[in-house]
């Protein structure tokens, strides 16, 4: 059984047992970690309330061989994120952040890019301004960390240009279609030339989202385009943003859990 360290975020959890928890991280080092937290329920549990979803904190755990429930040793707290707790839109936005975080991370194998991201995006989002563009953004840099950036530019198809005005985004071929190959693709999504403008601006450098303004309607455009788009390419359902969307049975400990 050997120690490991990794700066980590909390991003699941569940309870097992009487007194223990499991806690999902996402590793710097290590990707995705599930360990359990002996003792974490306890009143005077020596991890505290350091293992609260989006905490951010430094990790030691000892790892058992040829599985992939580990065991928790310390984890130290460097920012608990307490913003991210005092209301439902945002925590439902944090709640996304980890979910796909958790659906995009491989257990073992850590990514500077995808922890950069996620800690990074829950930063943004603790200073509550604007969670819905600090969303968007998210979920299009995500795509692009996951090596599935969707063509913007020209038909991903023909590789020929793009006329102006609304542009059909192709969900199987993965980007913007020209109108002769739009017509013979199977399932296509709209996307308005602001929504396309964000997309560009946002991947173009890193800017300041909180003065970036964008219509009710663009801004559902692009959550609904990039969501459908993620869960084709992740082969899962985002359960957290339906939360909002009036389904029933969500519930933090367990749709966390992954
Ligand atoms: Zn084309």
């Amino acid at each position: 059984m050997g120690l490991r360290s990794s700066e980590a975020i909390v991003i699941g959890g569940h309870n097992l047992g009487e007194a223990d928890r499991i806690v999902v991280f996402y590793t710097r080092s290590y990707g995705k970690v599930r360990a359990v937290a002996a003792g974490a329920r306890r009143i005077r549990s020596r991890f505290g309330g350091s293992l609260e979803l989006f905490t951010h904190g430094h990790l030691v755990y000892f790892e058992r061989p040829n599985s992939d429930l580990h065991r928790l040793n310390e984890f130290a707290l460097r920012e608990p994120y307490h913003t991210l707790r005092t209301s439902l839109e945002l925590l439902t936005a944090a709640s996304e952040v980890v979910e796909l975080g958790g659906m995009a991370g491989v257990e073992g194998e850590g990514s500077e890019n995808l922890f950069a991201l996620i800690g990074g995006t829950l930063r943004a989002l603790n200073t509550g301004v604007q969670p819905s563009v600090i969303l968007r953004a998210f979920e299009i840099r995500l795509l692009r960390t996951l090596g599935y950036l969707p063509e913007l530019g020209k038909c991903v198809r023909c590789r020929g240009g793009l006329p102006e005005g609304i542009q059909s985004f192709g969900l199987n071929e993965g980007g913007l279609l020209c109108p002769a190959c739009r017509a013979e693709a199977i399932e296509t999504m709209p996307v308005s030339p602001p929504a396309l403008g964000f997309l560009r601006m946002t991947l173009g450098r890193d800017m300041d989202l909180s003065r970036v303004s964008l219509d009710p309607e663009v801004r559902e455009e692009l959550r609904s385009v990039l969501q459908t788009f993620l869960e084709l390419k992740l082969g899962r359902r985002i359960r957290s943003t339906r939360f909002l969307a009036g389904i029933t049975g969500f519930s933090l400990d367990t749709s966390l859990s992954h």
